[in-house]
């Protein structure tokens, strides 16, 4: 049963049921399609995808257990780790990238959260910086205070890019250092200002369908709903936990692409981690069936992505032209440093580590060095 609530803006909101979903998700393939594609078309020009690409500007090392990621410092993976890139960097490559006709750049930092201090100060100069570009600019850091989300709104943020990643119930089985709630209160955080909401998931880490419309339908239930969700087809990587898990069909993408774009009917839908092992034909169905993003470059944080030129040659051949920056929502002007009006509050939040154990704890605790009762302490002083 849908429920509608209508709001003082007139906007109506559907409240989606995971059973609506699943039988959208379940519809014949070409049925689903039609469908996504008539309202992709009343809502965005289907001849448009904007390009967007990640720049990671801190890389590897991360604290955190995302069981797909090669970043976490807790696997033996070949990435290599690199501390916060300079502005100077930051700005040659976004600049490179819009030569390129791409719009958006994302930020990237492998980090559990933020941190005031000279390196979140670092990013705030980045954002400035490349937002003077006239490119819109997302990040992606971790989780993030509410003062520290208005630090990036006056900096001139566009999006602040935080998956939920699955289903709250899959959630657990693939990280176990945050909880699903501290993923919303980013989110939250992040909406008490005006920068808009990217926010998305994997698919292929071993979920069942229903995980997938699951997620869905916490990201349709959102009010406002996220103006970006990227979906990404897991790219299994040697030493991580989902090292072993099989690729996800062009189907399972194409179908869940079209069902995130009828319930998520104005966001852009961003086909993400997963492109290099989808053939050309299956990249159009994607966009007939909703998708309006793609990330270009030959890398997307530390996996493969194809190159823009490969990309620009199918664009040709599909008739589509790259979307310009800011035609979604309109840009906020830039406040330079010295004229913030929000300072840091070097706050010291307690996100949640639900269920995790500290590995040298456990070490320690199997040599006998220390007992139960002196774990929480080394956990404590660890975060
Ligand atoms: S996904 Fe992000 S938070 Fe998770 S391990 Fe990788 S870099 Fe860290």
């Amino acid at each position: 049963m849908t429920d509608n609530h209508t709001f003082s803006d007139n906007q109506t909101r559907k409240t989606w049921t995971k059973q609506q979903i699943l039988s959208l998700y379940n519809k014949p393939f070409l049925e689903l399609v039609y469908e996504a594609a008539s309202v992709h078309r009343e809502h965005h020009d289907p001849n448009k995808v904007q390009i967007s690409s990640l720049i990671s500007i801190k890389t590897g090392g991360c604290p955190e257990d995302c069981g797909y990621c090669p970043q976490a410092a807790r696997y033996h993976t070949e990435v290599k780790i690199h501390e916060l890139l300079p502005v100077h960097q930051v700005k040659a490559q976004a600049l490179r990238a819009k030569q390129h006709g791409i719009s958006r750049v994302c930020l990237g930092a492998a980090w559990r959260n933020v941190k005031d201090g000279e390196e979140f100060d670092q990013v705030l100069e980045m954002v400035r910086t490349v937002t003077k570009l006239d490119m819109e600019v997302c990040c992606t850091l971790g989780m993030l205070t509410e003062n520290q989300a208005k630090r990036l709104e006056e900096a001139g943020l566009y999006a602040y890019n935080h998956n939920i990643d699955s289903s709250e119930d899959y959630y657990k089985e693939v990280i176990s250092t945050r909880g699903f709630e501290d993923r919303l209160e980013t989110i939250d955080n992040v909406r008490k200002t005006s920068i808009t909401v990217c926010s998305g998931g994997i698919i292929g880490m071993g979920e069942t369908i229903e995980d997938r419309c699951d997620m869905l339908r916490i990201l349709a239930n959102m009010y406002p709903q996220p103006e970006s969700v990227p979906i990404n087809a897991l790219v299994a990587v040697e030493g991580t936990p989902l090292e072993d898990q099989k690729p996800v069909s062009i189907f399972e993408m194409v179908r869940m692409v079209a069902t995130a774009r009828i319930v998520i009917p104005t966001t852009q839908v961003r086909l993400s981690a997963g492109r290099t092992s989808m053939s050309q034909e299956g990249q159009a169905l994607c966009f007939l069936a909703g998708a309006n993003s793609i990330f270009a470059g030959d890398k997307l944080l530390t996996t493969p992505n194809p190159d823009i030129h490969q990309d620009k040659q199918l664009f040709d051949q599909l008739g589509i032209v790259p979307q310009a920056p800011f035609e979604k929502h309109p840009q906020r002007p830039v406040v330079e440093a010295k004229d913030a009006e929000v300072h840091a509050l070097g706050e010291r939040p307690k996100w949640s580590r639900p269920g995790h154990k500290i590995e040298r704890n456990e070490l320690a605790k199997a040599a006998g060095t220390i007992n139960g009762s002196d774990e929480a302490l080394v956990e404590t002083k660890s975060e």
